[in-house]
Parts: C-alpha cells; sequence; structure tokens
C-alpha cells in the first residue's frame, strides 16, 4: 500500500486555492481505499515565521481541522495530526540538517521569494530557511510515496529527495524512500491566482476567497476581481488572457455549469463574446459568483455541523495524532540504527 503525507500551516483558513491545488485531490484519493493517508496541521512550520505571533498559530489549527473535515476529509480514512505533538519529526530535522548546506537551502526559489514577501532580506531566521529540512522529516517520518500539493511545493520534495539519496548513501541503509508530488491536471489549478491576479493566493497575501466565506463575502471578492482594465464600456472588446474571472470560470467551471447560470451553451462560446465586446463584467462575474456558490455551499453545510461537534473534531485530531507518533517513532528508530545512535538496544 502506497501512503500519502500532505499538510497546511495554520495560519489563517484555508481557500480557494487548497482546494484545487490540493484538498480536492485528497479526498479523491482517500475514496480510492488504496493509502495510507496522513494529513498535517503543520503548527511547528507555521511559527518558523509567526514566532511572535503563537497565539494566531494555535487558533488556527482548529480552523484548518475544521475546513479539512468540512471539504470531506473522512477521519475514517486519513489520520489527521498535529505536527508539533509528534517530537519525533523535531529529531528526524536534527540529524537532516547535517545532510544539507547554507548554499543548497539558500537556492530555494519558493523560500527565496517567501524572504522577499516576508521582509526577512536583512536577518532570516535560521528555522525558516531550514523549514524545508523539517519537511522532510515530514515526509520520510510516514515513508510517504505521493504529496498531493501545488507547484510552490515541488523544490520541497526535490530537496526532501537530495536528502532520502544522501542519507541512504552515508549510512549505507535504504531507510528512507523517496517521494514524488501530485499535482492537480489543470495547470491553472496548480498555482491558483489570487483576487488582484498578481501572486497566487495565499492565507499570507490577504486575496483570497475562503472556503468559510459567506456568500455575501463571496460576491464582494468576485465583484472585486481584476479582469481586463481596458475593458470599460461594455461594447468595448475585453481580454480573456491575464483576466482572473476567465481564469477562476476555468478552473470552477464546465459546460453544464455555464448553461445553467448564464446565456451561453460553453466557457468558449462566452469568452469568444467577450473577446468581441458585448458582454459585461457584472454579468461574467455573477455566473462566477453562482458557480462558487455550488462549490461552496455544501462544505458550508458540514463546516456548521463540526462547528457546534467541536469535541468531536478535537477527538478526531488527537486519535490521528497518536497514530502518527506511532509511526514517526518507528522510522526514528530506523534513522538512528542506521547511524549507529542507539545505545542501549
Ligand atoms: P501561507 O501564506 O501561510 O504560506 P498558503 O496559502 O501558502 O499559506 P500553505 O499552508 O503554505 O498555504 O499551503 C498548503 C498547501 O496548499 C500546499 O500544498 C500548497 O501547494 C497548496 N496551495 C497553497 N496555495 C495555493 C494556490 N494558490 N493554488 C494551488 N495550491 C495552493
Ligand atoms: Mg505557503
Amino acid at each position: 500500500m502506497k501512503t500519502i503525507l500532505t499538510g497546511d500551516r495554520p495560519t489563517g483558513h484555508l481557500h480557494l486555492g487548497h482546494y484545487v491545488g490540493s484538498l480536492k485531490n485528497r479526498v479523491e484519493l482517500q475514496n480510492e481505499d488504496k493509502y495510507n493517508m496522513y494529513v498535517m496541521i503543520a503548527d511547528a512550520q507555521a511559527l518558523t515565521d509567526n514566532f511572535d505571533n503563537p497565539k494566531k498559530v494555535r487558533e488556527n489549527v482548529l480552523n484548518v481541522a475544521l475546513d479539512y473535515l468540512s471539504v470531506g476529509i473522512d477521519p475514517k480514512k486519513v489520520n489527521i495530526f498535529i505536527q508539533s505533538e509528534v517530537s519525533e519529526l523535531t529529531e528526524l530535522t536534527f540529524y537532516y540538517m547535517n545532510l544539507v548546506t547554507l548554499s543548497r537551502l539558500e537556492r530555494n526559489p519558493t523560500v527565496k521569494n517567501e524572504i522577499k514577501q516576508k521582509g526577512f532580506e536583512k536577518s532570516i531566521p535560521v528555522g525558516f530557511l531550514t523549514y524545508p529540512v523539517s519537511q522532510t522529516a515530514d515526509i520520510t517520518a510516514f515513508k510517504a510515496n505521493l504529496i498531493p500539493v501545488g507547484n510552490d511545493q515541488l523544490p520541497m520534495i526535490e530537496q526532501a529527495n537530495e536528502i532520502v539519496s544522501s542519507f541512504n548513501r552515508i549510512y549505507n541503509k535504504e531507510v528512507l524512500v523517496k517521494s514524488e508530488a501530485l499535482l492537480p491536471k489543470n495547470e491553472l489549478s496548480q498555482r491558483l491566482p489570487g483576487l488582484d491576479g498578481k501572486a497566487k493566493m495565499s492565507k499570507s497575501l490577504g486575496n483570497c476567497i475562503y472556503l468559510c466565506d459567506n456568500s455575501e463575502d463571496v460576491y464582494k471578492k468576485v465583484m472585486s476581481m481584476y479582469t481586463d482594465p481596458d475593458h470599460i464600456k461594455v461594447d468595448d472588446p475585453g481580454k480573456v488572457d491575464g483576466n482572473v474571472v476567465f481564469m477562476y470560470l476555468d478552473v470552477f467551471s464546465n459546460d453544464e455549469l455555464i448553461k445553467k447560470y448564464s446565456d451561453f451553451n460553453s466557457l468558449q462560446e462566452m469568452k469568444e463574446k467577450y473577446t468581441q465586446g458585448g458582454l459585461g463584467d457584472v454579468v461574467i462575474k455573477k455566473v462566477l459568483y453562482n458557480i462558487l456558490e455550488e462549490v461552496l455551499s455544501p462544505i458550508r453545510e458540514k463546516r456548521k455541523y463540526y462547528e457546534e461537534n467541536i469535541d468531536k473534531v478535537k477527538e478526531i485530531l488527537k486519535e490521528g495524532t497518536i497514530n502518527a507518533r506511532k509511526v514517526a517513532s518507528n522510522t526514528l528508530k530506523e534513522v538512528k540504527e542506521a547511524i549507529g545512535i542507539n545505545y542501549f538496544e
């Protein structure tokens, strides 16, 4: 049986980028019933750039758990666990640190970009720079083969596989397992842009539609989306490329939904009309709003149930964490054996 591991940082509520980039894949995989699945709430990793705001991290642990359960992650099939409660992961990180150089860490393009975004250029917390090493510990502790993620995570998996190779070679034992990313098929879903169309949708950038947003919030956010700045009058020809509304329609709609919520038979037909001129931004935004509501309504329903049964959610986290700890502890034992630092056995 193959093993799957993914996770999210509890730095805020989860958003549509998480949904199409990773959560949807997780639910589909869980329902295939042929994987061991672990989903981690990465609170320790979230502290690497939120060490001065632990309250935010702590509060969002439950929010992220609620988001998981509301999109349909099934705790009977998936172990949902809290990273900091599995201290074996920290220990593994310590041994892996020896297998990676500073310059290698500094070359990681995702981390480089995040350092800029967070204003860490002048002084980078060591914990932040080394979070790809801790991610390697997360992945390898469970001997995960498949990681369903957005494409910002590709450099992390590359780094993890390098550490795996080094470890197995240096300690001369095939203890650790290499993993591969499972990206969503649709390229836009691998990195859903934010409302402004600039960066990817990201909790830290405040450019998100959250899975827990109410209808009114979603409506306002869709109405504020970046379209084509030269499309001023309805009859002006409009650009589809770079137009966030059409990007989202590419990801979330199908012809059936387009027929249901517009006067067009297909997204293609709608795009052609917009390009010619004669189709207003408010009209296309209303179509998108209705389609997003179809995605979000059942998620909100489920969320309500778990919000009213928050003790159940805590119980789920506790059980998942106990299971995760058993597995991680086994791997740590094998790692120490391979290095030869298992003194009392
Ligand atoms: P933060 O700003 O705190 O880093 P984030 O919004 O980037 O938050 P993460 O918790 O870092 O979210 O990412 C969790 C998972 O969701 C990762 O697998 C990541 O690839 C995926 N993901 C995040 N944002 C997007 C997006 N806009 N499009 C597709 N996938 C995404
Ligand atoms: Mg991120």
